[in-house]
């Protein structure tokens, strides 16, 4: 499906929902207009729902032992990709994400959508990511003219600063976390971990900077660690066997940093730079969606070729 296509989709269920009539033909109009070949847009009011989790790097960098920065990587891409916008779905009976990319979720949502949604999706990703920082906002009734006319710029750069300002508002440092998720199954793996008694107060072997509320496999460890440890475990040779499908190789993963000796350290970090700049040039919200797809496939092609031809 491409981006006109997501987008029609989407702007046929908020018709829906508004109760316009030929809601299928409205928004075939709609994409018209976005485009500049129709004059007007049957208007009706939408919400937008925009966030995601960010500071991810205090995240996942808190200590460095390879299993737990993966795990922490992959409880991102999980909540990120994968269960905020089903708890989406689940709420508004259909797919509301116009692009979700780089911790950065967009959706358009019917007018009576209340704050109780975004709530909602900030409790999730709170329980899913326990010590990470995830912010959404909902915008006031805004008429779908300015998100698809020539008001997008201005009507994205107002919505950036409101979710700015709700980031702002929500200061965490949980100093002794718990997890909601004892027992229960996390990726595919059950949560198990011993309770500590509450007086114990020692610190996390792992972060070394939140009480410890749980023994695992004889660590003492907070709940902010348990579930990137769990999901390291889970996701342990995911990467090692998409690099090897991807280059014909066939290495084998190494558990900790230490376990890489002098003949074949790699440590290779990745970053962007000025994506705020590319995303300032963006005119509409159909170039949005498929910079967020181009950068999304563009980045796994990257990394997978370059440490194919580059390095080993
Ligand atoms: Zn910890």
């Amino acid at each position: 499906m491409n981006a006109n296509e997501k987008l029609e989709k989407i702007l046929y269920n908020l018709y829906l929902k508004s109760g316009a009539d030929a809601p299928a033909e409205c928004a075939k109009t709609a994409i018209e207009y976005m485009e500049g070949r129709a004059v007007s847009v049957p208007d009706i009011q939408v919400k937008v729902v925009k966030g995601g989790t960010y500071k991810i790097k205090s995240y996942y960098l808190e200590n460095n032992e390879l299993m737990d920065i993966r795990g922490a990587s992959t409880m991102i891409t999980l909540v990120q990709d994968k269960s905020v916008p089903e708890l989406l779905k689940a709420k508004l009976g259909y797919d509301s994400v116009v692009y979700n990319g780089g911790g950065n979720l967009f959706a358009l949502v019917p007018a009576d959508t209340d704050e109780a949604l975004v709530n909602e999706l900030e409790e999730l990703a709170q329980d899913m990511l326990v010590t990470a920082n995830s912010a959404y906002y909902i915008s006031e009734l805004i008429p779908l003219s300015r998100i698809l006319g020539r008001e997008y710029r201005d009507t994205m750069a107002y919505i950036e600063s409101e979710l700015e300002q709700r980031k702002k508002a929500k200061v965490l440092f949980d100093t002794s976390p718990e997890s909601e998720w004892i027992g229960r199954k996390l990726l595919d793996k059950p949560v198990d971990a011993d309770n500590l008694p509450e007086e114990l107060n020692e610190y996390c072997v792992k972060c070394r900077k939140r009480i410890a509320r749980y023994s695992r496999k004889g660590k003492k460890i907070c709940g902010g660690c348990l579930h990137k440890v769990v999901a390291g475990e889970e996701e342990h040779s995911q990467y090692v066997s998409e690099f090897n499908k991807r280059t014909s190789n066939n290495v084998t993963p190494s558990l900790t940093v230490s376990y890489i000796d002098k003949d074949d350290v790699a440590v290779i970090y990745a970053d962007c730079n000025n994506m705020g700049g590319i995303i300032q040039t963006i005119t509409n919200i159909s170039e949005m969606i498929d910079f967020s797809a181009f950068v999304k496939q563009q980045m796994s092609i990257l990394v997978y070729d370059s440490l194919s031809e580059g390095i080993i």
